[in-house]
């Protein structure tokens, strides 16, 4: 049924959807390592408490038409909504270019979605919370049913993919006696394996590594810590190996 809906009108599907799915991340990434909940609460601004209604919390316009602003106390409201509903949207259109079929389009736009809000929280807290996790690892479900993959497979992979990330952590605190990698990111990497299974979880760790290092030059350069979250580099890496090697081979 979706299969006969024509591709312009699937694109503007997809990219409304990523709009709003983008405002969710948006105030997820926010709230969660904040310990805030997440339903039954109404959006207000962070400066007078205002609450928020329809017309402040339209994706990207409303920021705009507000020049950044609040409506209530004009105190300015931060970009990072703008640009997460931004990169959300992107990550959307880039999930239906690119997945095999509409239902693996779907499950890698959403995967998109939750690797933005783990890729926010970790550099604004240093946190990759674990509702979103699950909800990742869930959804590798979905990705497995669309793609055919083996579910055995997919098992294997999620296991290695922990184990590789709990001898990584461990060999780090015996070698340098601090920790290096965190259980959030151990985590992941069960998450990762899940859906990417055996085969593809080598180019996967290689293209972690290679965009860890090339992360944490910058964010040495940037802040002079040489201390930097692992994240976001993990969190690129599964959605370039699951979305982009495949099209590129
Ligand atoms: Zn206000």
């Amino acid at each position: 049924m979706l299969e006969s809906v024509p591709a312009p009108l699937l694109y503007i599907v997809f990219a409304l959807y990523g709009l709003a799915t983008g405002s969710l991340a948006g105030a997820l990434s926010y709230r969660l390592p904040r310990r805030q909940p997440v339903i039954f609460d109404r959006s207000r601004c962070t400066s007078c408490g205002a609450t928020l209604g329809a017309r402040d919390l339209i994706p990207v316009l409303s920021w705009l038409l507000a020049k950044g602003r609040c409506r209530h106390c004009k105190a300015p409201v931060s970009s990072r909504y703008l640009w997460i509903e931004l990169a959300v949207t992107a990550l959307f259109l880039a999930a239906l270019a690119l997945a095999p079929n509409l239902w693996a389009a779907v499950c890698l736009a959403f995967l998109g979605a939750g690797l933005v809000v783990l890729i926010v929280a970790d550099l604004e807290a240093r946190i990759l919370p674990d509702p979103i996790q699950a909800g990742l690892a869930l959804l590798a479900l979905g990705w497995q049913a669309s793609t055919q993959a083996e579910w055995q497979d997919m098992i294997l992979g999620g296991g290695l993919g922990l184990g590789v990330g709990l001898l990584l952590r461990l060999s780090y605190l015996a070698l340098k006696k601090r920790h290096g990698l965190g259980m959030g990111d151990v985590k992941f990497l069960g998450v990762a394996g899940l859906w990417l299974g055996l085969a593809a979880l080598p180019s996967f760790l290689l293209l972690a590594g290679l965009l860890g290092v090339a992360f944490g030059l910058v964010w040495r350069l940037a802040t002079g810590n040489k201390v930097f979250p692992f994240g976001p580099a993990l969190a690129a890496a599964l959605f370039l190996t699951l979305a982009v090697l495949p099209v590129i081979r």
